[in-house]
């Protein structure tokens, strides 16, 4: 049947099969390396750290391992994922949805800043959770507020971890949050970059955990040409036209420093007739959902964001991301670019260099992961992405 032809390998992990029927509905036909490693450990609640490298599948490690471990027959909030964007919260919630499909009575919150606490409250004691996925504020909010009650948690998971726990608010926010549920319950922490003092923060959260990281060098995806151009500042927006008029792209994602150079683009490419999207902080939450909704839906090809962007969001046609200023880091760089190339697909991502420190930045990348970054050819050949 079905089933066992398609999950062979997700059916040695013994899921319920509810699961595996779900699995299949999605199309998995095996599981990643990271999730043959991982998914064994992590379905016995063991407490986990899991380095992977970019689009190789970390959500369903820890959503098929909560759901397993699930008993839906009360109603207490059993599972908190926690993670740095609104719109991943978005994301991993959805991700709930489609694995808890053929599950009775599972219920799944989001609760995510920018929108009415008081929904939030009233979806808390309405809905009663099983499990709340969101962002570190807002969750704080409500378990401060007695309206989120977290004593019975039985598994607390941080996605991007390294940058939640690098960023000392959110940290301080984690922290409240963590120590608000009872000490025993299974701890899961995911990220595709750990430096090693993020390790021993993460492990700091932890019992006795089973690792699993990647070589640094490691890191990079393979399918995923990556070429740069130098111009300068003057030259981008013509050069950018240029591009995405020449490349064969199915969606593409534009990634720049600041707010404000986000709206100036967007409005200078719709004025070339290029209907383009823009999801930035300084936006409304519900306009910024709508916007993600509808470029996930591939309702829009081309969208103009920030770091907002890099991480995390896993968009299935993105094949392009052209970063239009240079990110900050070698790590920032990496998770920007991985935006393309999901999963072992083929992509293309472009880093318009400006000057000397972006050139730095590129050399930083290539010397920290095993990548060769070249001068873009006047003629790329399609296949490749
Ligand atoms: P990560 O968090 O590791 O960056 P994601 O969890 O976002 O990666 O997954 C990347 C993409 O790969 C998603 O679209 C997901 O549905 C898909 N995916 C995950 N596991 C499998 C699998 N075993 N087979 C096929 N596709 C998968
Ligand atoms: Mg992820």
């Amino acid at each position: 049947n079905h089933v066992s032809v398609h999950s062979s390998g997700f059916r040695d992990f013994l899921l319920k099969p509810e699961l595996l029927c779900a699995i299949s509905d999605c199309g998995f036909e095996h599981p990643s390396e990271i999730q043959l490693e991982s998914i064994p450990q992590a379905i016995l609640g063991l407490d986990v750290v899991c380095q992977g490298k970019s689009g190789t599948g970390k959500t369903a490690i820890f959503v098929l391992a909560t759901l397993q471990q699930l008993e839906v027959e009360d109603s207490r909030v059993r599972v908190l994922v926690i993670c740095h964007t609104r719109e991943l919260a978005f994301q991993i919630s959805k991700e709930y949805e489609r694995f808890s499909k053929h599950m009775k009575n599972v219920r799944t919150a989001v609760f995510i800043g920018g929108r009415s606490i008081s929904k939030d409250e009233e979806t808390s004691k309405q809905k009663r959770p099983h499990i709340v996925v969101g962002t570190p504020g807002r969750i704080l909010t409500l378990v401060r507020s007695r309206h989120l009650h977290l004593k019975h948690l039985h598994q607390f998971v941080v996605d991007e971890c390294d940058k939640m726990l690098n960023q000392l608010d959110m940290r301080k926010d984690i922290q409240e949050i963590f120590s608000r549920t009872p000490p025993h319950k299974q701890v899961m922490m995911f990220s595709a970059t750990f430096s090693d003092e993020t390790k021993a923060i993460c492990k700091k959260f932890m019992n006795d955990p089973v690792e699993f990281y990647v070589e640094e060098k490691q890191l990079t995806l393979k399918g995923l040409q990556q070429h740069f151009i130098s111009l300068h500042e003057h030259q981008k927006n013509r050069k950018l036209i240029e591009l995405l008029d020449a490349l064969d792209y199915n969606q593409v994602i534009i990634f720049l420093k600041s707010v404000h150079r986000c709206i100036f683009l967007c409005e200078l490419l719709n004025e070339q007739n290029l209907p383009v999207t823009a999801i930035h902080r300084s936006m409304k939450q519900n306009e910024r959902l709508r916007l993600y909704q509808r470029f996930k839906n591939f309702e829009s090809r081309i969208l103009v964001t920030t770091n907002l962007f890099g991480r995390g969001i896993d968009i299935e046609r993105v094949n392009v991301v052209i970063n239009y200023d240079v990110p900050e880091n070698a790590d920032t760089y990496l998770h920007r670019v991985a935006r393309a190339g999901r999963f072992d697909t083929k992509g293309l991502a472009v880093t318009f260099l400006a000057n000397k420190s972006d050139a730095e930045i590129l050399n930083e990348v290539q010397e920290k992961f095993e990548v060769s970054i070249s001068k873009m050819p006047d003629n790329t050949d399609q296949a490749l992405y």
